[in-house]
């Protein structure tokens, strides 16, 4: 009972942080430009936010994931094209298309595998991260060691978007607003099936996805139910999901998260997230974040100057 009510708490305050991201992911270039601009004026000349967000070019050198995925930066980071035969970048004007080169490399041979594997035509590729990873001064409590990526849930369509569709356009809620279960109407095999592959690919560590979206793939699923342990229940996650690969082997520098708890998650663990403590928790406001000197000190020598 004890164990019970800490991880309530530890996951709501969790959520506090994370809850205003998930309010913003859907944000067009002038809503995001507004929010970036309250937030600089909050931050201190050395706050992480500020300092991560400002810089526009990676790190050179060998690429290295540096840190925690919520707390850490990135060297050698490299951007995923703003298109390719099978994605497309969203919201350019963020420039939050760098990852580490392994990311990059996967997300183009995932994107090119989609088709087949899933009958998806083509990703609609969210944040990444920033040129040097870090903290970012809108949204995303993690995205930081240049390891996670959102992916739209609207399927690419079959011709180019422009860069200003691209900033403006929204994606597709497949949750039921009463948040209990997918909307039937817009959720479809399809989309099961790009998760599955997804979480299949053995370089994945955890995909987050809206507790009714984990809800329906365990209905969904086949007879293999082995892949569902790594897609994980978190609030929001209704527009796009949220993958993140595991430390690239050999990086001492990166953390990787605790294992993930034995099973497919499908049980009675899947049910405090119905609740209405869990799908209506007080949002906090954003908070200023750690100082540079707070992140470890890799990541301080890779924005000395800046
Ligand atoms: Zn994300």
């Amino acid at each position: 009972m004890g164990i019970q009510v800490f991880m309530v708490s530890a996951i709501l305050a969790l959520c506090a942080a994370s809850l205003p991201s998930q309010a913003v992911a859907q944000d067009n270039a002038a809503q995001e430009a507004a929010h970036r601009q309250a937030m600089l004026s909050r931050l201190p000349a050395d706050a992480a936010k500020r300092v991560f967000g400002l810089v526009t070019t990676p790190a050179p050198g060998p690429a290295r994931a540096i840190g925690d995925y919520s707390k850490g930066c990135a060297a050698g980071a490299v951007q995923l094209p703003a298109d390719g035969a099978a994605w497309q970048i969203m919201r350019p004007s963020r420039n939050r298309a760098w990852g580490h080169p392994v990311l990059i490399a996967f997300l183009e041979r995932i994107a090119a595998a989609a088709p087949l594997a899933a009958g998806w035509p083509g990703l609609l590729v969210g944040d990444i991260g920033q040129p040097r990873g870090g903290p970012m001064l809108t949204g995303h409590a993690s995205h930081q060691i240049g390891l996670d990526a959102d992916i739209w849930l609207t399927p690419m369509p079959d011709r180019r978007l422009s860069p200003a569709e691209r900033d403006e356009m929204l994606a597709t809620n497949v949750v039921a607003a009463d948040l209990n279960d997918i909307d039937p109407t817009v959720w479809s095999p399809q989309h099961r099936r790009l998760l599955e592959a997804f979480a299949r690919s053995p370089e994945i560590a955890r995909i987050f996805v809206n507790p009714a979206i984990k809800r329906a793939l365990c209905r969904e699923a086949g007879a293999d139910r082995s892949w569902l342990q790594r897609i994980r229940p978190w609030w929001g996650h209704n527009y796009h999901f949220h993958l993140r690969l595991s430390c690239p082997r050999g990086e001492t520098e990166c953390r990787d998260q605790a294992p993930i708890p034995a099973g497919d998650g499908c049980g009675s663990e899947l049910n405090w997230w119905f609740t209405a403590e869990a799908k209506h928790p007080a949002p906090g406001p954003p908070g200023i974040g750690p100082r540079v000197s707070d992140l470890p000190p890799a990541c301080a020598a890779l924005v000395q100057g800046h």
